[in-house]
């Protein structure tokens, strides 16, 4: 019975999609009336996210903290989680820097007089960052919403409660009673993403529909298709030899979260329904209450393709030339990029000017792809997403595996 409830939201989104995208279609030589009129009911729905997902993060991160009841456990799976995060941002960016270079050819050489955008001084020190991430006020991160200061705050929390609950558990109880409601609400608010898909794809390709026929088409479409690959190689691999789950399994069992990522852009708003489908698929509570958010967060492979790609469309469109060793230099200022990338739509190209500056190529060359960043954004939040999610399996099987062990033995 439950089950059967649990298809039919994901049926309606697949449904709400599919007419956004006819709805939309219909609209293109009206795309006023989709801003004014369906869009805000779209910003309604994410608005309702957006409310949630702080103090579902908070907990969440928290409540898995308190579970694992070991502080080195925590050690171990944050370790696991971070490596495999950094190992799979890094081919996502080589894979994006190599279909690009191979197709580089039919990208367009154009003139400077095509660039119109503005770019925001934007000056991204790694020490800078660093210090950043750690809060110097209780609340300030939740008003922000600052994810990295709400995960760092969430951890200090956790690991209090760990060292003091010996004494009383009674508050690990509290941070499950405090992760449930949020919980519970956030189910509410999903209950009405067929609504929210609707309202936010139609106004995309209302407005998209006709730029996307451009030359654009072209990088947009290898963005695309490295998105594809990645998804389908990697995480396939992945979740085939270390999460103990068959491809196809992993990917139908993904489909809900990845339509609303789609919709949505952003991977925050994406967490709660990710959550469960990765529970479902066979993650851990444990595992995935805390990789989850903390991917969310901090890993983004579909935007560090996102990046490669545009690295080298934009030097093709200037007639420049990338070296061996700028490539290198893309591969990790873009890794690191992806982690300082908040997951909301439109972040990734903020970061794209930091991986443009690291080798040198015109920051002003954001203005070719800014128009159509949405629908690279669509693409590279449901690769941002699945990652996570494939992360989430993978550890929890290693951690079932290595407690089987400790058991044997
Ligand atoms: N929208 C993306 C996400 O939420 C981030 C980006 O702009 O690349 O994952």
């Amino acid at each position: 019975m439950e089950k059967r409830k649990k298809l039919a939201l994901s049926t309606q989104i697949f449904i709400a999609l599919v007419l956004a995208i006819g709805a939309g279609i219909a609209l293109t030589g009206n795309p006023d009336f989709a801003k004014s009129y369906i869009k805000p009911f779209g910003t309604i729905f994410l608005n309702l996210i957006k409310w949630i997902v702080c103090p579902l993060v908070f907990f969440s991160i928290m409540a898995g903290v308190v579970s694992m009841r070991d502080i080195k456990k925590v050690g171990v799976i944050g370790g696991r989680t971070i490596l495999y995060y950094m190992c799979t941002t890094a081919f996502a960016v080589a894979i994006g820097l190599l279909f690009a270079n191979l197709l580089k050819g039919i990208f367009p050489v154009l003139s400077t007089a095509e660039l119109s955008y503005e770019p925001a001084a934007t000056s991204v020190n790694f020490m800078d960052t660093l210090v950043g991430i750690f809060p110097s006020n209780f609340i300030k991160p939740f008003v922000d919403a600052n994810m990295l200061q709400i995960i760092v705050s969430s951890l200090f929390i956790g690991f209090a409660l760990i060292l003091i609950g010996h004494r009383f558990d009674m508050e690990f109880k509290a941070v499950d009673v405090c992760n449930d409601v949020c919980m519970k609400a956030m189910e509410m608010i999903l209950k009405l993403s067929p609504i929210g898909v609707f309202c936010l794809l139609c106004p995309v390709v209302a407005e998209n529909g006709p730029a996307v026929l451009g030359s654009l088409a072209k990088v947009l479409l290898v963005a695309y298709m490295c998105y594809i690959v990645h998804a389908v190689v990697v995480y396939s691999i992945s979740v085939k030899t270390m999460g103990g789950v068959s491809p196809l399994k992993f990917f139908k069992g993904m489909l809900p979260a990845i339509m609303m990522a789609f919709s949505s852009a952003s991977s925050v708003g994406t967490l709660p329904l990710n959550m469960e489908c990765s529970e479902k698929l066979g993650a851990d509570k444990e595992v995935s209450s805390f990789v989850l958010p903390l991917g969310a967060t901090i890993n983004m492979d579909g935007t560090a393709i996102y990046q490669g790609v545009c690295a080298v469309f934009i030097a093709s469109c200037f007639g420049i030339s990338l070296t061996f060793s700028q490539m290198l230099t893309i591969v990790l200022t873009a890794t690191l990029a992806s982690i300082g990338t908040a997951g909301v739509p439109g972040a990734g190209m903020v970061m794209l000017a930091m991986v443009l500056q690291s080798v040198g190529l015109p920051v002003e060359g954001i203005a070719l792809v800014a128009g159509v960043d949405r629908i690279f954004d669509m693409g590279r939040t449901v690769v941002n997403i699945t990652g996570d999610a494939s992360c989430a399996l993978v550890v929890s099987n290693l951690q079932r595996k290595k407690a089987a062990k400790k058991a044997a033995a």
